[in-house]
């Protein structure tokens, strides 16, 4: 038994089951045993793989994105530039080095790094400290929350960062629907079970009414509200959003929460605090939320994204010259960041931007 999980169990007994959300928040944040506060997660050691780590073209193009977003935003002096739950920082390193590329006067910008966990961002920080800023960047600053930025016009990504936000979910039973919860079994182990409260029935997604026993549905208040944040920041102050998740467009039954530990399916109750627990984004929510803040929201797969952006032209130079084993290397990882099996059409990007701002691959409207 992980230390969390006893410490759960000890929690359920004194105060009865928690929610999922509740269970969710401990096992990536608790201060001494969360996943995001106590272990290193990511790359080829880790549980999992994300895109910044696949290739360092992933965060080349999306730092071609953002220049083009700034370009179409009217290229604010006061510009800042910001990525929200970096991981091991490799996104912002890799854009940095292509921004650098991209514009040597694209200079004296702020570079914001906003991170919950207090270990990750020593390590983004061990990560950037190498990245030479000449005479562009200042050094780039942390920041807890994106209420604490400084003021300006935001440039802002944030890769499977949504996905990791404590959800609710809810649980059809005999007596109706009611908010799913982790409790201890008569066994001792950690269980679902239906609790004692009832969903909103606003909150309902169409079919609730018909849905069978033990149907699941999903509610996102913290990963809403972080959005309208954001939202409401970029309609007051200016800047563009970019969000690259797993992701459906809902609203949908059923339930997503997933675990993964050591790159393989995890039951997300065995391991708490060992395993990378998530679940799929709603992008039609998030967009919704951007849309009713004033501000044009557009999505696409992450395939159709990079390749939009050209991927398969960055590849081809990256490539050149190289061995055929590197050249192999490079065609793989193309594979795996746009592949239709790998993450190119599971994955989403959404993009945020002014109403009436247009910036390919995404086309105009809004
Ligand atoms: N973007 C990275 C890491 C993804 S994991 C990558 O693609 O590899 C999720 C990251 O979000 C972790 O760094 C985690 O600590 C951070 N995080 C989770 N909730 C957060 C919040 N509310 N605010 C800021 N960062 C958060």
């Amino acid at each position: 038994m992980t230390e969390l999980k006893e410490k759960i169990a000890r929690l359920i007994e004194a105060a009865g089951p928690m929610s999922i959300s509740g269970y969710m928040a401990l096992c990536l944040f608790d201060p001494e045993h969360g996943y995001y506060t106590a272990r290193e997660p990511f790359g080829r050691g880790g549980d999992f793989i994300t895109a910044p780590e696949v290739s360092q073209m992933f965060g080349e193009l999306v730092a071609v994105w953002l220049y083009a977003a700034w370009q179409a935003c009217g290229a604010p002096e006061d510009a800042i530039i910001a990525e929200i739950g970096p991981g091991r920082g490799t996104l912002m390193k890799d854009m940095l080095r292509a921004l650098d590329r991209l514009d040597r006067g694209f200079a004296a910008r702020h570079v914001a790094m906003i991170e919950a966990s207090p270990r990750l961002a020593a390590v983004q920080k061990e990560m950037l400290s190498g990245v030479p800023a000449p005479g562009a960047y200042g050094r780039p600053q942390w920041y807890r929350r994106v209420e604490d930025l400084p003021e300006g016009p935001l440039f802002i990504v944030g890769n499977e960062l949504f996905d990791a936000l404590p959800i609710h979910q809810y649980v059809k039973s005999a007596a109706g629907w009611r908010e799913r919860v982790v409790g201890v079994g008569e066994d001792g182990a950690l269980a679902f079970m239906a609790g004692a409260g009832a969903p909103d029935p606003t909150l309902l997604p169409p079919g609730a009414d018909a849905a069978p026993e033990s149907a699941v549905f999903e509610a996102a208040p913290s990963r809403e509200a972080l959005m309208e944040t954001i939202a409401g920041r970029l309609a007051a102050q200016g800047g563009a959003g970019l969000f690259i998740d797993y992701g459906y467009e809902g609203p949908a039954l059923g339930d997503t929460l997933q675990a993964v530990r050591r790159h393989a399916y995890d039951d997300a109750l065995a391991h708490p605090g060992e395993a990378d627990l998530t679940a799929h984004v709603d992008f039609a929510a998030l967009a919704r939320i951007a849309g009713g803040e004033g501000l044009g929201a557009w999505l696409m797969p992450q395939g159709a994204f990079l390749l939009g952006l050209g991927l398969l032209e960055r590849a081809g130079r990256l490539g050149a010259e190289r061995s055929a084993e590197e050249q192999e290397r490079i065609r793989g990882e193309v594979e795996r960041l746009a592949g239709p099996e790998a993450m190119g059409t599971l994955f989403k990007v959404l993009a945020v931007m002014p109403r009436g701002v247009a910036v390919p691959p995404f086309g105009g409207g809004g």
